[in-house]
């Protein structure tokens, strides 16, 4: 297919102007904007275009599915549409702005309110991820918030796989003077759950955090320990944690964690060394859940509620 009137411009300077990448940091738009400088689009440009836009995402670690959602929108909004010469790049920046509020927009979960909300105390948080997600520390760090919220807090160490999980936990317990259940090294996972929620009840606690082992999901019969966890602790919120810095692994792993558990909310790690953005975008878009919160730093209270806002304002958007 040829389109009439992009021939009648063929005297007109090349359309895809394409810079050096300048040293300072642009964010995510900033370098789309580089590679972007057209005023006509038929369907074969926009092909042309879009491949641009497409590496660049990819370079920034947005999922396959999301890129496709965000092509058929821009292209919906930009082939033979009558748009206004010089206009295109803010169309653009434009479009895709709303494309990915679209793709962040998922129902969140206020999960303070939730705990005060239930009549059945405790209320029941379970942490899935793989080793080194920052799982734990996470499990400490809404351990401490909540607490400064003047809710009372139960740890469960039923990451019993690894020896140094519960010595973490404990220590972490002791740091924020909360009591931690634990287990024997290679006991029964679901055992450690009963007996942390059981104290929660005994001890009339508001809410009960229960750290899991961090193994891979794709080992059958830990997804197995995983389910039989679910299945006894009956949790509230089961939160899913992965570092943003991971990209489409983090992205890989939500999917097959919700697959096999359910999960029903997702606390993405290391955003402060993540210069890339496409595992926040991506995370909820894949599993339908909200992203609760972020991990931003080393210490207590590096945990920050998740926002759409910032993360487009990160990408440059
Ligand atoms: P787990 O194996 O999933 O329980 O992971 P840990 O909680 O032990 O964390 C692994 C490492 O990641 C530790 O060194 C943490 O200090 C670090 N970490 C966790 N969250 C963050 C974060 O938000 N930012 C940074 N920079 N490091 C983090």
């Amino acid at each position: 297919i040829t389109a009439p009137e992009e021939q009648k411009e063929e005297v007109k300077p090349p359309t895809v102007i394409q810079e050096e990448a300048a040293e300072e940091k642009k964010g995510f738009f900033g370098k789309l904007k580089e590679k972007i400088v057209t005023k006509k689009i038929s369907p074969e440009k926009f092909e042309e275009l879009f491949w641009e836009l497409e590496v660049v995402m990819l370079e920034n670690n947005v999922a396959v599915v999301v890129i496709d959602r965000i092509k058929t929108e821009l292209k919906h909004r930009l082939v033979d549409k009558p748009l206004q010469r010089g206009q295109i790049e803010k169309i653009i920046q434009q479009s895709l702005k709303e494309s990915i509020e679209q793709v962040l927009k998922v129902p969140t979960i206020d999960v303070v309110a939730a705990i005060k909300k239930k009549s059945e105390k405790p209320y029941i948080i379970v942490f899935f991820g793989v080793n080194g997600a920052g799982k734990t520390t996470t499990l400490a760090r809404l351990a401490y918030l909540l607490k400064s919220k003047g809710l009372r807090c139960v740890l469960g160490a039923a990451d019993t796989f690894r020896a140094a999980a519960k010595e973490q936990l404990l220590e972490w317990g002791k740091r924020l003077d909360l009591k931690v259940i634990s287990h024997d090294y290679g006991s029964d996972p679901a055992a450690v759950c009963w007996d942390s929620i059981e104290y929660g009840k005994k001890t009339e606690s508001d809410v009960v955090l229960i750290d899991t082992a961090g193994r891979q999901h794709s080992n059958v019969n830990l997804v197995e320990q995983m389910k039989k966890i679910v299945r006894v602790a009956k949790p509230d919120l089961k939160i899913f944690v992965a570092e943003s810095i991971t990209g489409n692994d983090a992205v890989e792993q939500a999917e097959q964690f919700h697959a096999s558990i359910g999960i029903d909310g997702i606390i993405l790690t290391k955003a402060d060394v993540d210069d890339k953005g496409g595992a926040m975008i991506s995370v909820s878009y894949v599993t339908g859940k909200p992203i609760l919160y972020i991990g931003v730093g080393q210490n207590v209270e590096d945990l920050e509620p998740f926002s759409a806002e910032k993360v487009l304002k990160t990408l440059g958007l």
